[in-house]
């Protein structure tokens, strides 16, 4: 077995020196503000990994939505549907920072009572000016020795909708010099006239991030609270808060790990509203986003997400993973996994002039390759007219073109090897058609002609193809560290192919379908679509996998 990551070595150490006793309790908070994407996929299959791990386990889903100006329902809802969707189940465990609001409220009170909080009235840019730099100590707040009834009179005031936004807010009171930013009298509460989405107007302030977190993760009984790095030096503050509201022991510690950085791509529910919003994409869950309902859409199953999730590891240092590895996850699931069938893009007519009018042959064609241990096949239709891709044509071909060409042979899968006699064009000099013949002796399985020939291509009979759409998407950005979504996005992103033809058997398929398109790649039947009565495929990933070389390369 591999060496346990650092957090299930902790983990292991409490549980044996008897911590928090036999409990192991953690959490995944997202704040309802966005949907969630691959980034958050990590910290919920580390999350609720660990809890699915050990005996009694238990991770909660906390909805961190102290924030009214950006959260909604509709955002809740996606994540649970996500989370859902990755394979987890929170059981009775769905929380809400919200209903920790009026507990929130008397901790704060209890600080200001000791002492250890007081209101301040300077301006959001005057506090930002007095915090000071890391080189130079902040100064104190004019208001930083309020009374304690000065204080408890004032916040009360703020909660009773007495002030405008930004007129006071509620501070810790630590230490102006600290060299740890953080701990220079962070901001606790502050004053915003907005309606919550769940609590309406009950409440006109609203607590911050560092105060409700560790106090939510306290009240829920949290015994390991792993967030990603940016969060390291907010460490020291969480602990502060738990010490000073004097919470019920052992209180949670935080963990921190590297967070998920992928290239090519946009990890930041803020950054992926913006293309949202501009609509450079079709919404949240458009197959080209890094989004968990984007993945899902494209036909990425959650044992890919889990596996690339798995091969990152957990790591202290932050790093960029590269994109091609998590396609190489993708493929690699889905190669032992799906049929494969039939199914040209882009066609050119083909007929094949000594095959019998009106006659269709079924051909048994098997769905998986030797090495697959799935087996099945199905009958595909063989007639006189066919159509193939066009890019499996060339008049006038390179050295090693091993498809068709004027006067020569190719094999067609699962068939006969043809041979193109005769190629006609249109006025504008384009090939529309090839006159073909076909070698009667060659049909595939049964082929004792002792013909040779170097290229095997794909195809599908004129008469029974259906005619579908068929979606290519390629990275969304064209730069490795994209930041600006007005220059960095790759315009050829999305390529529709409105006129495909697939042979009859994918046509039964049910919505939500995954199959490989031999030599195309892997594709799902869209579920959106179909619902619309359109059967379009998205095309998962490609074939190519230039991540495994790099693993040979690597020698891994
Ligand atoms: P974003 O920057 O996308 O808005 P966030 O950190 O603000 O992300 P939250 O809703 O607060 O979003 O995240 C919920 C949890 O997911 C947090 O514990 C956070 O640390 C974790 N998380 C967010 N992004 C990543 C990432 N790229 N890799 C791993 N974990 C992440
Ligand atoms: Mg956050």
């Amino acid at each position: 077995m591999s060496k346990k990551d650092f957090l299930r070595q902790i983990i292991d150490e409490h549980l044996e020196q008897g911590v928090y006793g036999n409990r192991v309790v953690t959490r995944f908070p997202p704040e309802p503000n966005g949907y969630l994407h691959i980034g958050h996929a990590k910290s919920i299959f580390i999350n609720f990994g660990i809890a699915a791990d050990y005996s009694g386990g238990i991770c909660h889903l906390r909805m961190d939505d102290s924030d009214p100006t950006k959260e909604s329902y509709e955002y809740v809802e996606s994540i649970k549907r996500d989370v859902k969707w990755l394979g987890f189940d929170w059981g009775d465990k769905l929380f809400f920072a919200s209903d920790y609001f009026e507990k929130l409220y008397e901790y704060a009170e209890f600080l200001i009572k000791k002492g250890k909080a007081y209101v301040c009235s300077l301006s959001e840019e005057e506090i930002r000016q007095y915090r000071g730099t890391v080189t130079q100590p902040g100064k104190p707040s004019p208001y930083r020795e309020r009374t304690v009834e000065e204080n408890l009179d004032l916040f009360r005031k703020m909660r009773a909708g007495e002030f405008k936004d930004g007129e006071h807010v509620l501070r810790a009171k630590i230490d102006m010099a600290n060299p740890n930013m953080k701990m220079r009298d962070p901001l606790l509460y502050r004053i915003r006239h907005v309606e919550h989405y769940r609590q309406g107007n009950e409440w006109c302030i609203y607590p911050l991030y560092d105060f409700t977190h560790c106090l939510s993760d306290s009240l829920e009984r949290i015994t390991h609270s792993i967030c990603t790095l940016e969060f390291e030096n907010n460490r020291e503050l969480y602990d502060w808060i738990l010490e000073e509201c004097e919470v019920e022991k052992p209180s949670p510690h935080q963990y921190e790990f590297a967070r998920l950085n992928l290239n090519y791509a946009i990890m930041s529910k803020r950054k992926c509203l913006e293309l949202v919003e501009k609509k450079y994409v079709n919404g949240w869950d458009d197959p080209r986003m890094p989004t968990i309902s984007g993945l899902r859409r494209r036909g990425v199953t959650p044992e890919a997400i889990k596996n690339f999730c798995e091969s990152i590891g957990i790591a202290k240092a932050n790093s960029v993973v590269d994109y091609a590895q998590f396609e190489h996850y993708i493929r690699d699931d889905l190669n032992t996994k799906v049929p494969r069938v039939l199914c040209v893009l882009q066609p050119l007519k083909v007929v094949i002039e000594n095959y019998p009018e009106g006659k269709t042959e079924m051909l048994d064609a098997s769905y998986y390759p030797h090495d697959v241990p799935l087996t099945g096949s199905r009958p595909l239709p063989f007639s006189r007219e066919i159509y193939i891709e066009k890019d499996d044509f060339m008049e006038d071909p390179p050295k090693g073109f091993y498809r068709l060409c004027p006067g020569g042979e190719v094999r067609l899968r699962h068939a006969y090897i043809i041979k193109c006699e005769q190629v006609i064009k249109d006025e504008k000099g384009e090939v529309v058609e090839l006159k073909c013949t076909y070698d009667p002796s060659t049909k595939s399985g049964q082929d004792n002609s002792g013909k040779k020939v170097k290229g095997t291509i794909h195809w599908v009979s004129a008469a029974h193809a259906g005619n579908v759409e068929v979606r290519l998407y390629d990275r969304l950005f064209k730069i490795e560290m994209p930041e600006n979504m007005d220059t960095d996005l790759n315009e050829d992103s999305l390529k529709i192919l409105s006129n495909c033809y697939i042979e009859p058997s994918a046509l039964k398929a049910p919505a939500g379908s995954r199959f490989q398109f031999e030599r195309l790649g892997y594709f799902y039947l869209d579920p959106v679509e179909y619902e619309q009565g359109k059967v379009v495929f998205n095309r998962i990933v490609t074939l190519r996998d230039s991540w495994s070389k790099i693993l040979k390369k690597q020698g891994e």
